[in-house]
Formats: structure tokens, sequence, C-alpha cells
């Protein structure tokens, strides 16, 4: 049991998630809230960053679970505070957001990609704008030698602003010059190149060719280096694309295993079955029972070599893992004179000794009885520690 569970909330996962699900949530709320893509809610993108930072971490998630965000802000053994959400983005993206000093930053986007193409593997277009040099002034922005310095800021690219916040106190405030836009440098209107109306770069549409290979996965990071922004005197910076999986209608993934579930009639159950299984290639399968074999509620079975094939070796495969559901008839779905036959060929039950003070009690439905009680929670989770483990007793034998 966790003491809370905002942090869970604010990652959209249960507190039970695996490393595997905090990642990619992680992945899919940095993706969302980047500055870049939504300047408007900085707060959010450094929320979700803290967050993540906490729970990424296997110590400070126990101190979270135990002692809740108290816990945490009164940790003293952290060596102090959060990191920049920027570094947190840089660290699991491994891109550089910020603007080195020869290289202009990458760009990170996310491409939605299903089963079936990883299996299989495909080759996606991927529509992006960028800026490249504009070609008529060479990145110049107008004429040669038509440049001048910023007269705003004199050159050095930011202005400060001198605010009285109240009895002879003010505050310097620092902001990029919004003249030149922290070039630190004009060119005067008519010397401006046309074609690029003196940005030095235009924007233009590129299309990237996204390659995905068979057995990829979730989060797997494909990067076209040096197709980020161009800017003049700079490197580009890389175009990073995150692959991300998208859910499947019968096949889960886990790592290089699909598992499936499949529904058996009781007959089949007891009596056997045939099943076809179609697989992300589109091949079928037949899954069969030898004659006398039976396959239980909740049994699980293994194919090997029919899973998601490994990126090293696309030849070999992981395992088809299959889990079996048995449907039982409806109550009063057969017909009662024909139960004493469907009795003589099943295991005989065992005998029940009555004794004389047994009190006879009604079987109610325990779902109906739970709602009543107020027992399910608003996220749909039934908390049942309370039919567990009680006192003496026992189911000790059938009756009629
Ligand atoms: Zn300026
Ligand atoms: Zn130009």
């Amino acid at each position: 049991m966790v003491k809370e569970t905002k942090y869970y909330d604010i990652m959209g996962v249960l507190p039970s998630a695996t490393e595997q699900e905090l990642k990619k949530a992680y992945r899919k709320l940095a993706m969302k809230y980047h500055p870049d893509k939504n300047p408007d809610e900085p707060e959010k993108f450094k929320e979700i960053s803290q967050v993540y930072e906490v729970l990424s971490d296997p110590d400070k998630r126990k101190l979270y679970d135990k002692g809740g965000e108290q816990a945490i802000k009164e940790d003293g053994s952290g060596g102090g505070g959060f990191h920049n959400p920027m570094d947190i983005f840089d660290m699991f993206f491994g891109t550089h957001s910020r603007e080195r000093q020869r290289r202009s930053k990458d760009v990170v986007h996310q491409l939605s990609v299903s089963l079936e193409e990883m299996y299989n593997g495909a080759t996606r277009k991927l529509a992006l704008q960028k800026n490249v040099i504009c070609e008529k002034c060479e990145g110049r922005g107008g004429k040669k030698g038509a440049t001048e310095k910023c007269g705003n800021c004199r050159g050095s690219g930011v202005q400060i602003q001198i605010r009285q916040i109240g009895l002879g106190m003010v505050q310097q405030i620092q902001s990029v010059c919004h003249t030149c836009r922290g070039q630190g440098e004009r060119i005067s209107a008519k010397d401006r190149c046309k074609n690029c109306q003196g940005n030095k770069v235009v924007r233009i549409r590129k299309i990237l060719e996204i390659k995905i290979e068979r057995g990829m996965s979730d989060g797997e990071k494909i990067v076209f280096s040096g197709e980020g922004d161009q800017e003049p005197g700079l490197e580009a910076g890389d175009v990073i694309i995150i692959l991300d999986e998208k859910e499947h209608s019968f096949y889960q993934r886990r790592n290089s295993d699909l598992i499936c579930k499949i529904q058996l009639e009781l007959v089949e159950s007891l009596c056997g079955f045939q099943k076809t299984i179609r697989m992300l290639d589109g091949r079928e399968l037949l899954a069969s029972t030898i004659p006398g074999e039976i396959i239980k509620h909740d049994e699980v079975r293994v194919v090997h070599n029919e899973g998601m094939p490994l990126v090293k070796d696309p030849q070999v495969r992981g395992r088809l893992i299959i889990h079996f559901e048995v449907k039982f008839p409806n109550s009063n779905s057969m017909k009662r004179d024909k139960l004493a036959m469907l009795e003589s060929i099943l295991p005989p039950r065992e005998e029940c000794i009555i004794s004389d003070d047994a009190e006879e009690v009604t079987l109610e439905d325990y779902s109906r009885h739970h709602e009543q009680r107020n027992y399910y929670r608003s996220h749909g989770h039934m908390y049942d520690d309370d039919v567990e483990g009680g006192g003496p007793g026992g189911v000790q034998c059938q009756t009629h």
C-alpha cells in the first residue's frame, strides 16, 4: 500500500506500475509538454519531470510510497532539490535541448507504430518543418556588409529593464533583445534579403523516411543526424524519432513474447478443440489438443518461436504465450434431466457430512453485495481484502 497516489496520478499510472510503464508514461507526457511543443504550460513540464525523477529512482520511490510528497520534500539525502527539467528530458531521450556552443538543438518526434509494422518491418514517411540556411543570402540575411550593431542592446543581444518595485527598491529584468531577437546585430530594411526577410534561414517542409526494422520495440530511437534546424555559424542538431507502439486488439507484447487470450467453451476444455490463430504477418496457426487432454481455466500454453522477431536476427522469434479462458454454461442452460448423465462421466463428488446444527445460508451474488457496501473505488478496482483470510473454517464440502 502507498501513502498517497498523487505522483502516480500525475503520471497517469497505477502505484503498481513497472519501470517500463513509468518510462512510457513519462515519454508521452514529456513529448506533450516539452516547451517546444507546448510553451503555455512550463509548470506542467516541470512537474512531470520532478515526479518522474522521484519515481524512476528506486530509493526515492520507496520513500514516496512510504511517506508521500512530504517525505520527498523533507529528504536531505538527495543532494538538494531536483534537476532542471530539460536535463531530465535530455538524459531520457539522449538529446541536447539547449544549444551547445557550436550546435543547434536536437528535435524529438514521436511516431505511432502498429505491432504489425514492428513484426514485419515497415517504411514510414514523416513530414516535418525545419529551418535551413537561406540560399539567396547564404545565411547573411542581407547584402554583404549590410549588418550593423543593434542599437537597442548595443550588440549584446540582451536588454535590461529596470523596474521600480516600491520604496526605492528596483528590480533588474534581463531578457532577449526583441529588436534583434538576441542576434546583437541588425540589417536595415532596405538591405534585407527578400527571400528570408533578413532571418538568414527559411522554413521548409522535409520528408524523412523512417525504416522500422523487424522486432523494434516501443521507445526505440531512430536518429537522423544533422537533420535538425540549421542556423548560421552552427552545426545542425539531430532529429530523433521515438517509436510509440500502438496497443493491439489481440496481442499484448512483452519484450520478444506475444501474449494472447483464447476463450474456450466448457465442451472444448473437456473434450478437445482446434483453434486457428492469425499471426501478425497474416499466417494462420492451428492449435489443437490431443485426445483426452483437458485445458483448464487460466491455463497457459506456449508456442516457441512464434513471438516477435529479434532485431539482431529476425529469423529467431520469441514465444507465443496463450492464456486460456474457459467459459462456463449459465445457470439453467442445461436440461436438468440430463445432468445425471453428465455426473456419471465426471469425477465423483466428495461426500458431505452435515451436522444437526448446521445453519443454512443463501449464496448471494458477490459483486452486487459489494456495490451495496460501496467497496468499489472510482477507478474500478476492487478492494477485497475483507474477504481474504477470515478466521477458522473454510469450505468443507459441496451439497446438492
Ligand atoms: Zn539587440
Ligand atoms: Zn536570405
